[in-house]
C-alpha cells in the first residue's frame, strides 16, 4: 500500500536530478553549492496527486521560491476504491492527501482521468471511474480540509511533469504525446498549460493523417492514434511494441521496417502540430517511446521533408524522462500555476 521509494531505473535518475535556474535559464545535473545556499526554510511544498482507474499515486515535492526547481520528498500508492464513485474516490483522496501531510495544509493538484472543466475545480468526465458527472471534486475535498485543491487532465499532467522536470524542462513552447491506450497531447505555450476555451483542448492524438484511415473512438477516421498508440502498432504488427521493439534492436528486418513506418506517421503528425504551433521540442513518452531510437530518424526525415524550414528551425524530437511519475509531478506543478 506504502511505498517510499520510487521504482525503477527511471525514477533513480528523476531522484538524482535536480533543478537549477541560473540566470533564468534552466540547466540539469546536481549543483552542491545552489543546492545548499537553498534553505529548507525557503522552500514551499505542494502534493501531486495522479488519480487512475486502480491506483491514485501521489507525491509530495519541495519547490524552490523562483519555482524553477523541485525535489520529490515522499511517494505514496493507494488502491483506487472500486467501484470508484465520486465518495468513495473523495475519501482515499482525503486520506492519501493526510499519508503525505498529516494534520498539515498544503495544497494539492489532482490529475483526472476524464476532462476537467476550465476553472480546474469541476472533473466533467473520468474515465474508468464510476458514475462521474459534473463531479465538483475541488470544492468538496477543500470542504472536507484545509487544503486548497485544483484539478487537470491526467494526460495534461503527466505532460506538465515533464515539461517542469523531465525532458521538456527549459523550453517555453513545448508538446507532450503520450503514446499508450490512445494518444495522450499536452500544449505548453509561453511556459503555461494550454487547456482551450473549454478545457478540453490538446487532444493531439486525434489530428487526422489519413482521412479514408481506420475508424476511431472520436468519431473521425485515420486519427494519428489509430497509427502509433501502443494499441494501434499492436493492432498493426500483430505483436506488442515492446516485443516489437526488442525484435528490432536484434535487428529483426521486419520489425525495424515498422518502426521506420511508425516513425513516418508519426512525422505527418508533427508536420501539421509544427506548422500550427511551431513549437521548440516534443517531447514523446510511453511505452512505445522505450524504441525512440528504431523511429525518431524517421520521424525527424519526414519533418525534414514536410515542413518548410522557419517551421523547423532548431525543433528537437526527444524521449520523455519521468516515465510513471509524470502524472504526479505535474499535478503537483498545476498547483503552482493555478493558485
Ligand atoms: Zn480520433
Amino acid at each position: 500500500m506504502l511505498l517510499g521509494e520510487l521504482p525503477g531505473e527511471v525514477s533513480e535518475r528523476f531522484k538524482e536530478t535536480v533543478l537549477k535556474t541560473v540566470d533564468g535559464k534552466l540547466s540539469v545535473g546536481s549543483n552542491p553549492t545552489l543546492s545548499a545556499k537553498m534553505s529548507k526554510e525557503a522552500m514551499s511544498e505542494v502534493l501531486g496527486i495522479d488519480l487512475g482507474g486502480t491506483a491514485i499515486k501521489a507525491g509530495r515535492f519541495s519547490v524552490s521560491p523562483n519555482q524553477a526547481q523541485a525535489t520529490p520528498q515522499e511517494y505514496v500508492t493507494v488502491p483506487t476504491p472500486s467501484p470508484a464513485t465520486p465518495e468513495a474516490v473523495l475519501e482515499a483522496l482525503i486520506i492519501t492527501a493526510e499519508k503525505l501531510d498529516p494534520g498539515g495544509n498544503l495544497p494539492v493538484g489532482i490529475g483526472v482521468p476524464g476532462v476537467v472543466d476550465p476553472t480546474a475545480r469541476i472533473a466533467r468526465t473520468a474515465i474508468n471511474l464510476s458514475n462521474w458527472h459534473e463531479v465538483p471534486l475541488a470544492e468538496s475535498m477543500e470542504k472536507r480540509t484545509e487544503r486548497t485543491v485544483v484539478l487537470g487532465n491526467d494526460a495534461n499532467c503527466a505532460g506538465l511533469g515533464e515539461a517542469w522536470l523531465g525532458a521538456g524542462r527549459g523550453f517555453q513552447d513545448l508538446l507532450v504525446l503520450t503514446l499508450g491506450t490512445g494518444v495522450g497531447g499536452t500544449i505548453i505555450l509561453n511556459g503555461r498549460l494550454f487547456v482551450g476555451h473549454r478545457g478540453a483542448g490538446a487532444e493531439l492524438g486525434h489530428i487526422c493523417i489519413n482521412e479514408e484511415g481506420p475508424p476511431c473512438n472520436c468519431g473521425s477516421r485515420g486519427c494519428l492514434e489509430q497509427y502509433i498508440s501502443a494499441t494501434a502498432i499492436h493492432r498493426r504488427t500483430g505483436v506488442d511494441p515492446k516485443v516489437l521493439g526488442e525484435k528490432a534492436d536484434g535487428g529483426d528486418p521486419e520489425a525495424l521496417a515498422w518502426w521506420e513506418r511508425i516513425g513516418s506517421d508519426l512525422g505527418v503528425g508533427l508536420t501539421s502540430l509544427l506548422y500550427t504551433l511551431t513549437p521548440e521540442a516534443v517531447v514523446v513518452g510511453g511505452g512505445v517511446a522505450a524504441s525512440s531510437a528504431h523511429f525518431f530518424p524517421k520521424a525527424l526525415e519526414e519533418v525534414e521533408k514536410r515542413v518548410l524550414f522557419p517551421c523547423r528551425e532548431g525543433f528537437q524530437l526527444l524521449s520523455a524522462q519521468l516515465g510513471n511519475e509524470a502524472g504526479t509531478v505535474g499535478a503537483a506543478r498545476l498547483v503552482l500555476d493555478l493558485t
